[in-house]
């Protein structure tokens, strides 16, 4: 027995399956999940010392890769400051002003405690800013576990909202409205009959949890309108894309400018952190200023933001976002390379530090059904084979793969190198 298979034995005991999120317990890929000791750059170690090239980067925080100095000379210093007070402190100002400078949009900033609460708390304020209840959410586009997202579509263009959880009232999971990523057609349809009752579309503007799926040319633009039209808040659910797909995230690559932006992951350097923010007009509803309620016992703790703070200053040195994504190509096309060599049908796509590959015929995945249709029992396979190699995928079909600063040439070229391997064996 491995040293992680002991250790997911005494943890299944006390935790739920294990583990503290679900994903984390291989269910999609089977095998038993990895128990880590430590990480360096671009590497993970498990507790038997086997050492991995990763690609998940805790799902997104590790964009300058793992145990960076400048992330950690940033806690130590607030560490023997005290961690957290519960009062104000001039690093969440030095961190908002970041966050605005970086993305133009947002006037006003709120720091929360993860991206569910930044999600969350947007969709709140957007309702109470319009006075109406309705959302507009996408088919495979995750958002966090609230209970208005936790819906998904049936099988029509439009359903009704079903829950897609137990414990999900089914009168709360009727006011989000389900409809096809990268179609804006429906979209249309949708508000020509009700648009005056939707109070906001959310939205990945890049879809990384159903695989990766970049938005189609009009798509966003087509969303914007909509919203101007109908008086509507859009949303941008940058979470994962945030100051990943481009320093000033999706809408900075795209052109299209949200009213609110929900972000995550890389804006807490790893820390537990999320934010929304947007237009002043709009962010003015929420308490103090506002009716809209939304607070936290930890927002905005200092150690949070310190981690944070020095992660967006690492990441805003001048073609930092080139480079990764420069990387992340060299990625893409090997992988793809090393696919057609060894006649295994793949599509690989992604956008800036964010990539994701099918195994699939087609071209490339811009829809929910086209993704389902590709093969999961091959992605399984891979995974496994993969991780033999020493290499640390996302351990599911339906998650994008995030790429750190840390990564060398020489690193990329053993990850195609493996994948040859194991395309080899499929
Ligand atoms: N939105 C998006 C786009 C996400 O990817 C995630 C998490 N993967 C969330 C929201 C929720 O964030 P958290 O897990 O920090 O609550």
């Amino acid at each position: 027995m491995t040293h992680s298979e002991t250790l997911f034995e005494q943890a299944q005991k006390y935790i739920p399956g294990g583990v503290n999120s679900p994903v984390r317990a291989f269910r999609g890929v089977g095998g038993t999940p990895i128990f880590f000791k430590h990480a360096e750059g671009a590497y993970l170690y498990d507790e038997d010392g086997k050492r991995y090239i990763d690609y998940i980067g805790s799902w997104g925080p590790m964009i300058l890769g793992h145990s960076d100095k400048r992330i950690k000379d940033a806690l130590h210093a607030q560490v023997d400051l005290g961690v957290g007070y519960g009062a104000p402190t001039s690093i969440e100002t030095d961190m908002a002003r970041k966050v605005c400078e970086l993305v133009p949009s947002i006037d006003l900033v709120r720091m929360v405690n993860s991206g569910t609460e930044a999600t969350m708390s947007a969709i709140r304020l957007a309702r109470g800013f319009t006075g109406r209840d309705k959302i507009v959410k996408f088919e495979g586009c995750y958002h966090g576990h609230a209970d208005s997202l936790l819906v998904k579509a049936g099988s029509g263009a439009l359903t009704l909202g079903v829950p897609n959880s137990p414990g999900v009232p089914a009168c709360l999971a009727e006011l989000t409205l389900t409809l096809d990523f990268n179609d804006i057609e429906g979209v249309r349809k949708i508000f020509k009959e009700m648009g005056d009752e939707i109070a906001a579309i959310i939205v990945e503007p890049v879809a990384g949890n159903m695989n990766c799926i970049p938005p189609v040319p009009g798509f966003l633009e087509g969303l914007r309108e909509v919203c101007d039209e109908y008086g509507s808040v859009l949303i941008f659910d940058e979470v994962m894309s945030g100051f990943r797909v481009s320093l000033g995230g999706a809408q900075g690559l795209y052109g299209v400018t949200p009213d609110l932006t929900a972000l995550g992951k890389v804006i807490g350097g790893g820390l537990p952190v999320g934010a929304f923010g947007g237009k002043r007009e709009i962010m003015e509803h929420i308490a103090p200023l506002g009716p809209v309620y939304q607070a936290g016992t930890l927002s905005g703790n200092p150690l949070a933001m310190s981690a944070g703070l020095a992660t967006l200053n690492a990441i805003s040195e001048p073609g930092f976002h080139d480079r990764l994504t420069e990387k992340t190509v060299a990625l893409r096309e090997g992988l793809k390379a090393a696919a057609d060599a060894a006649g295994i049908p793949m599509a690989v796509q992604g956008a800036g530090a964010m990539f994701g590959f099918f195994f699939t015929e087609e071209a490339s995945i811009t829809s929910f059904d086209q993704v389902m249709a590709c093969d999961v029992e091959r992605f399984m396979k891979f995974f496994q084979g993969m991780l033999k190699e020493g290499i640390y995928l996302a351990p599911s079909a339906f998650e994008a793969g995030f790429t750190s600063a840390a990564l060398s040439d020489q690193d990329i070229a053993d990850t195609i190198a493996a994948a040859s391997k194991v395309f080899a064996t499929l």
